[in-house]
């Protein structure tokens, strides 16, 4: 095949039939299981503001480093940046709408970042999520932990792992900033340089590293569990026992920082065993009990998570789950008498609540046949002299072993429904 003239952008990719039919049905089924939860779609818009961002932590490399930004044609022009998350999103509609709290949507679809694309690591990736507005009700996180942790096992995923752990708030988080600080600080000879540079703009984000170089020194880090008050240890405690009550294994991870700067208390993060290390991340959350007051909103708390649609079916390929679902078409009509007979029956059919599909050009039965085959269809119903003159249809079963018989037009839709039942 000669090269493409065009190609979908670095890092991005076209999703095609019969695989986007496979992540539709991902999608159904967590809107599915968030909707028996009490959450109700948010529809937000894929770009926003710069500054919406900005607030996700000046530290963070999805703002300084992976934003698709740009000016608009307006004048004064306004700097705007195709979205890299949805939690900032949601938390500024909050703070726009004012809806009564605790608000509990869910959302879904394509997020950006400038990263170096490689396997299971994209410049444009899809997400779903959920996000609990107004309550700091540690319930609230068990909540949404359980909810992420039942719609991998919906899919069929057994090998997923839940990191836990507690960032701390306000309170006790300055105390244990200055002595991550001091101690890096210390031996900051022996950091990586890109963590050197890290350091400086926010040591908690050295934990993050997975350099090589860098492990020694972050094994022996001080950690943020040993400086929780007693307030935020005891909502870190109710969220274990919320997790043991309901059967969720979990692994402390004292290290877990994860990579946007507005987590505080409980964070979490969700791998997949099945994948590479890199992108072994299928999704993670936490809560950002500070966002909606950075966007200008009344002190809110809040607790959601984001998982990463691509990375999951990577995982269900690696665990042989979830696989493509079957084809919608029921009936491939096949009509050698020109075509203009397979257009009413498709559309009876189709009308019925059946899927069909047929042929075009005139093809002949043979050609006909070897598409309806390749159409994943189970019966094709054929269309010859003979059928026209007695108002019937010939229905090959193209599957099992129940053969071919002629039913009358009139009864087709009824009987396919009924084999198909
Ligand atoms: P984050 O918003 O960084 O917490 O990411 C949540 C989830 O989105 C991750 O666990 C990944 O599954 C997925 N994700 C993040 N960045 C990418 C990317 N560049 N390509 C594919 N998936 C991603």
């Amino acid at each position: 095949m000669a090269e493409p003239t065009f190609k979908a952008p670095k890092g991005t990719r076209d999703i095609l039939p019969p695989e986007s039919g496979r992540r539709r049905a991902l999608i159904d089924a967590f809107a599915q299981q968030a909707e028996l939860a009490g959450f109700g779609e948010i529809m937000s818009p894929i770009f926003e503001d710069l500054g919406v961002f900005k607030r996700l932590g000046e530290s963070t490399d999805v703002v300084t480093k992976e934003m698709f930004d740009f000016f608009d044609k307006g004048d004064p022009p306004q700097h705007l940046a195709l979205r890299p998350e949805l939690t900032a999103s949601v938390c500024r509609a909050f703070a726009e709408h004012r809806p009564t709290p605790p608000w509990k949507v869910w959302y879904e679809g394509p997020q950006f970042r400038y990263e170096q694309p490689q396997a299971g690591r994209y410049r444009q990736f899809a997400q779903v999520g959920i996000e609990t507005l107004g309550t700091d009700d540690p319930q609230a996180d068990v909540d949404a932990i359980a909810l992420g942790w039942h719609f991998y096992a919906s899919l069929g995923l057994r090998e997923i792992t839940l990191l836990l752990n507690s960032l701390g708030d306000p309170t006790c988080r300055p105390a244990y900033m200055e002595a991550l600080r001091t101690y890096l600080s210390d031996n900051a000879a022996s950091l990586s340089p890109q963590s050197q540079v890290t350091l400086e703009r926010n040591p908690l984000r050295v934990l993050d590293s997975k350099r090589a170089e860098d492990a020694a020194i972050i094994s022996a880090a001080p950690l943020m569990v040993d400086f929780l008050t007693d307030e935020t240890r005891e909502h870190f405690e109710t969220v274990r026992a919320g997790l043991d009550q309901l059967g969720i294994p979990y692994e402390l991870s004292p290290r877990l920082v994860r990579g946007l700067d507005y987590y505080t208390r409980t964070t979490f993060e969700f791998a997949a065993d099945a994948l590479a290390t890199a992108q072994n991340a299928v999704g993670g959350g936490g809560r950002y009990d500070g966002l909606v007051e950075d966007l200008g909103g009344p002190a809110t708390p809040g607790i959601g998570f984001a998982l990463g649609v691509d990375r999951i079916l990577l995982a269900c390929d690696a665990e042989g789950v979830f696989t493509t679902p079957e084809s919608a078409v029921k009936v491939f009509v096949v009509d050698v008498t020109g075509g203009s007979h397979a257009l009413g029956v498709c559309t009876t059919l189709r009308n019925a609540g059946i899927g069909a599909d047929r042929s075009y050009g005139g093809r002949s039965m043979k050609a006909q046949m070897k598409v309806a085959d390749r159409s994943g269809a189970p019966f094709a119903a054929i269309i010859g002299e003979d059928e026209v003159v007695n108002g019937e249809v010939t229905l090959r079963d193209l599957r099992g072993d129940t053969g071919q018989q002629r039913i009358a037009l009139a009864d087709l839709a009824e009987h396919v429904a009924r084999l198909l039942s």
